[in-house]
């Protein structure tokens, strides 16, 4: 009876086709790449801010939870699932207009529906010069939900959290706020300064439950007259610390600009290949011999190297590029296996992305490996790294892929670490040796956003309409979180399963008892998003 009146009250205010309470768009919204259990009550979609208000208003009035996605896409996190039993799922999607957009100061305004691709295709439409930092999520992932998440994207803005200004939100009574200069509305200095003046809000509202984010300014890259890449490859996992140092010391220097990225091997395999099914046995065959498998029989052994890293590089010109180039591959020439340089000038990089617009695919035969390496430098998002989520399906790839639908185990583990080869070391030995004892594949990719610190992205990847792997990856991940844990490195962003985890081991310190006075003052009905980052 209650939903009944609520379905009729929401229906009032979005319009009959936008609450949806069809049971299989639910069960399909409840599905995530790892096993949870919470139910979806309905899924409301508004199409504007002042809906989205009412919307919060009657949920307070009904005292039942929302749970904000932007798109969705949170893939390995948790996706559409709420971290709280029967919430109501609102999703943005229908909210996604792109407000402002300044080509020399480089932003633009967006709604939390605006996907990457919608981005790419304002930007060619205006012919601009600004490049996204892209990420190795979905095409249709939005900026929004990656900049609260404080995803990681490509380039020198690949901090996307830290590119982000103006912040507004609907608080849990309803009401609208706004961040930084945001706050007076029409200010100039809305959009290109972060901090405003007084206390800066902007962190309440990311990896948090303090309210829905309706707007926000996303900083963008300007294109360089001249891009430069230089790849390099590691077969020896022992002389990851030495090369660590090496990277941290170019990085202080300012000699590289971070980000620096670097792939180990399942990372950059999964995304061209499935497991070899033919040769080895999930659960059984060591990842080692998976390994030796696949450089023995497949062709992809080229690219079976234990790192596989790159150093992105932007000059102003040829000659200021190949002086830059030279004197990084002197430095890192003996800390590494393999270096190569790929490069490109302004005009190929418009007309690359021209072409990818324009669905034009055949100036990528000629170097595929160059071709694929430069494109997501120059802010193309593309699907592509979403095959690792097949990884160890037994089936081929789908055209279109849908890791929640299509049951792909997948989830994130991402501890920050000091940038030292000792640490670095260390952390990826915990986790190897853990992820291999199960056995799984570990996929990992080392970020390095400063010159102080490092993200380890680290992923494992299962069937999960194989028999008991959820399971068994639900007590792998369990191992790998407290045993980081112990050593000091904790994770950056969480998945929804590490929330309750934590929910049931409980946690009592003075972040969180902070946190939660602010909460049960500003949503004292406890609406909104109950239990995401454990704040209650
Ligand atoms: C193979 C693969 C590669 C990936 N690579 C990357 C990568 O390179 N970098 C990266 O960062 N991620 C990566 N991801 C993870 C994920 O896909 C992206 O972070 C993606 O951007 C998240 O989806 P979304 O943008 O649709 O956000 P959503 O799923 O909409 O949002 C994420 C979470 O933020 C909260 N939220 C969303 N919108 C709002 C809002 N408006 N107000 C308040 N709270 C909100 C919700 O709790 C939601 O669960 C990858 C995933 C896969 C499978």
């Amino acid at each position: 009876m209650e939903q009944d009146i609520l379905v009729r009250k929401l229906k009032d205010i979005v319009g009959d086709d936008n609450v949806l309470t069809d049971m299989a768009y639910l069960q399909a919204a409840e599905t995530t790449n790892y096993h949870t259990n919470q139910k979806i009550r309905l899924s409301i979609k508004p199409a504007n801010t002042e809906q989205l208000q009412q919307c919060i208003v009657l949920a307070n009035e009904f005292a039942i939870p929302v749970y904000p996605i932007s798109r969705g896409c949170n893939w390995g996190y948790g996706s559409r699932v709420p971290v709280a039993d029967n919430s109501i799922l609102v999703e943005l999607s229908n909210m996604n207009r792109i407000l402002d957009y300044n080509e020399q100061l480089g932003y633009v305004t967006l709604e939390p529906g605006v996907t990457f691709q919608q981005l790419f295709e304002f930007l060619r439409e205006k012919k601009s010069e600004l490049i996204l930092s892209a990420t190795g999520g979905s095409t249709g992932s939005s900026l929004v939900g990656n900049a609260i998440e404080r995803g990681i994207g490509t380039g020198l803005y690949a901090d996307r959290f830290a590119s982000v200004c103006g912040i507004e939100a609907v608080l849990p009574n309803g009401e609208l706020v706004a961040s930084g200069f945001a706050r007076y509305g029409s200010h100039t200095a809305t959009n290109v300064y972060r901090w405003g003046s007084g206390p800066s809000i902007d962190g309440l509202f990311s990896q948090s439950n303090f309210g829905i984010v309706t707007k926000l300014t996303q900083w963008l890259m300007k294109l360089p007259e001249y891009f430069q890449l230089v790849a390099y490859r590691l077969k020896d996992n022992n002389r990851l610390p030495a090369l660590m140092d090496k990277l941290q010391d170019l990085t202080a220097s300012g000699l590289v600009r971070p980000t620096i990225t670097m792939y180990n091997d399942f990372r950059v395999l999964s995304t061209v290949m499935q497991y070899p099914f033919d040769s080895c046995t999930p659960g059984k065959t060591h990842p080692n011999e998976v390994l030796e498998v696949i450089r023995k029989t497949t062709p992809f052994a080229p690219l079976a190297n234990t790192w596989n890293g790159e150093i992105s590089i932007r000059s102003v010109s040829k000659e200021h590029g190949h002086i830059q180039a030279s004197i990084i591959e002197a430095e890192l020439k003996p800390f590494v296996d393999e270096l190569f340089v790929v490069e490109i000038a302004k005009e190929e990089m418009l007309q690359t992305l021209h072409n990818h617009y324009n669905g034009i695919t055949g100036d990528r035969e000629a170097d595929a490996l160059r071709s694929y390496l430069l494109r997501k430098y120059i802010g193309i998002p593309e699907n592509t790294p979403i095959k690792q989520t097949y990884w160890r399906k037994r089936k081929p790839l789908p055209e279109i892929m849908n890791p929640d639908a299509d049951k792909c185990g997948m989830i994130w583990f991402s501890p920050i670490v000091p940038f030292t080869g000792h640490d670095i070391g260390k952390a990826i030995d915990i986790i190897n040796n853990i992820v291999y004892k199960y056995p799984f594949e570990p996929a990992i990719s080392l970020q390095c956003m400063t010159e102080r610190a490092i993200n380890i992205i680290g992923s494992i990847n299962w069937d999960r309409e194989a028999e008991g792997e959820d399971e068994l990856a639900a007590a792998c991940y369990a191992e790998l979180n407290s045993t980081l844990k112990e050593n000091g490195f904790f994770p950056y962003r969480d998945t929804t399963m590490g929330m309750q985890m934590k929910s049931k081991a409980g946690i009592d310190d003075s972040y969180i008892r902070f946190l939660s006075k602010i909460k049960q003052a500003i949503d004292p009905n406890n609406i909104m998003a109950p239990g995401r980052y454990n704040i209650l």
